[in-house]
């Protein structure tokens, strides 16, 4: 067997960041919205995470003509896969003020996959404990009745972890098998393409989170 070893140094990636400001007033609370668009080698990422960015470039066309009287920030992060350097990165770079005014972090990674044991929305806090994103979206999937069961559970493991870090509720929307917490079979390997990505788990995702942060943000 021979290895070719290549060393890449000094590459770099970017964050894309869009920000809604508030119908009226400044200094408002604010709502992070984020989603990796980086994936591993070999894989084309279609479920981790185009998923996930494509429900939040949906919400940013839906929102971004709502009033509302908080402040909504988009978070198109990258090199999530390498140690969530992206969202590290863009947490570093909020002032302490807006650090006091962040109120919430939804973060989606993963959020479309067609696997059919993926029944289950896990709704993934650092430390198991529920907070304001958590409550949120139980309440939200209850008055908009979503299909699929959801399941606060304690991982890491996304960028939720950056914004936790700094001390924003966040909470990772990620779909798994309940019970086991598995994911797809094609987790970052060739396999993670469009073919196993369902339409209809992405609208379940982006209803869920879409209304959930309106609820948050809303006149
Ligand atoms: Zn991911």
């Amino acid at each position: 067997m021979t290895f070719n070893v290549k060393r890449i140094e000094n590459v770099t990636s970017q964050n894309i960041i869009a920000t809604k400001q508030p119908t009226k007033g400044d200094d408002t609370e604010i709502v992070h919205i984020s989603a990796h668009f980086d994936s591993v080698p070999f894989a084309a990422g279609a479920s981790d995470n185009a998923s996930g960015t494509a429900v939040a470039l949906e919400l940013a066309r839906v929102l971004k003509s709502y009033p509302t009287d908080k402040e909504l920030r988009f978070a198109f992060v990258g090199a999530e896969e390498i140690g969530l350097v992206g969202s590290e990165y863009y947490v570093s770079q909020l002032s302490e003020n807006e650090i006091k005014r962040s109120i919430a972090n939804f973060n989606m990674d993963m959020v479309g996959t067609s696997w059919e044991k993926a029944t289950a929305i896990y709704l993934n806090t650092l430390d198991g404990q529920p907070n304001l994103v958590s409550e949120t979206a139980l309440a939200t999937a209850e008055r908009i009745g979503t299909a699929s069961e959801l399941v606060l559970y304690q991982r890491g493991s996304s960028d939720h972890v950056s914004f936790h870090d700094a001390g924003i509720p966040a909470v990772n929307f990620i779909r798994r098998e309940p019970g086991t917490a598995s994911l797809e079979p094609y987790y970052h390997t060739p396999l993670d393409t469009i073919e196993h990505i369902s339409a209809e788990r992405l609208k379940e995702a982006g209803d869920l989170v879409g209304a959930s942060v309106y609820s948050l943000i809303r006149k």
